[in-house]
């Protein structure tokens, strides 16, 4: 399988991939979405798929995560970062670590700035970046030890140090977009550069404080139970109003 599988939450607008290796059909879910387990849990048997490992590319502050679920239905494990205080995990990813998938190889990346303990992952020339860079845009600084500082760094130093045809899959999507590339952020992200130019980082600081965004509605709830991948959560009336969170 050349390409992940690529399913969206209309609610949250949250991607979730799940990758897997064709010959051994194992897979990784990334980012699933609480709710959605049957969609998922259906996918994966469409495609006759072992689910090895349900991993996170930080804690969400709009959607809460089906993880924990997951690996109920599934046997598989749970890999959250390390930075990232999501101490039920089975695994706590540090930068560099690789997951194998059957033949295939997941390498995270630490990209703090969004939050202080987000990943990217990389999976041959794809690269899943969570909430780190989005297709013309980026998440969000404001909270989480959050660091716009620190964010500038995990773009232009982290990400854009991959090979520019690296095809980029964003953790979400308000506009319609499905994947990107690190050529085209690198030259017309207008977060990250203007006129076709990189940012300074001073720069791009400058233009983060002054976003004012709204709060997330459910960062209240949201947090503390991906805090623990949704196992102590009560799901209670699903939540149907579609909301943004950067
Ligand atoms: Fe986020």
């Amino acid at each position: 399988m050349n390409t992940p599988i690529q399913l969206f939450d209309t609610v949250s607008s949250t991607y979730t991939y799940i990758v897997f290796d064709q010959a051994s059909k194992d897979a990784v879910i990334i980012d699933p979405v609480e709710g959605l387990i049957e969609r998922d849990l259906s996918v994966l048997a469409q495609h006759g798929l072992q689910l090895r490992y349900a991993i996170e590319t930080h804690a969400h502050a709009d959607h809460i995560t089906s993880a924990h679920q997951l690996v109920e239905h599934t046997g598989a494990k749970t890999a959250a970062p390390a930075g990232c205080g999501i101490t039920t995990a089975n695994i706590q990813m540090e930068h560099g670590d690789t997951f194998d998938v059957g033949a295939e190889s997941i390498t995270a990346l630490h990209t703090p700035g969004h939050t202080i303990g987000s990943m990217c992952f990389v999976w041959r020339d794809h690269v899943f970046t969570g909430d780190t860079l989005l297709i013309g845009g980026c998440g969000r600084t404001d909270f989480q030890s959050g660091s716009a500082r620190a964010l500038h760094h995990s773009i232009t130093s982290i990400l854009f140090s991959l090979p520019d045809s690296t095809t980029v899959w964003p953790g979400h999507d308000y506009k319609g977009h499905i994947s990107s590339s690190i050529a085209k952020e690198k030259t017309s992200n207008p977060r990250i550069t203007d006129n076709g130019q990189l940012r300074s980082v001073d720069a791009f600081v400058q233009l983060m404080d002054q976003l004012n965004l709204p709060k997330p509605r459910r960062i209240d709830e949201a947090v503390p139970a991906n805090l623990t991948l949704g196992s102590r959560h009560d799901a209670g009336a699903p939540d149907t109003t579609p909301h943004m969170a950067i």
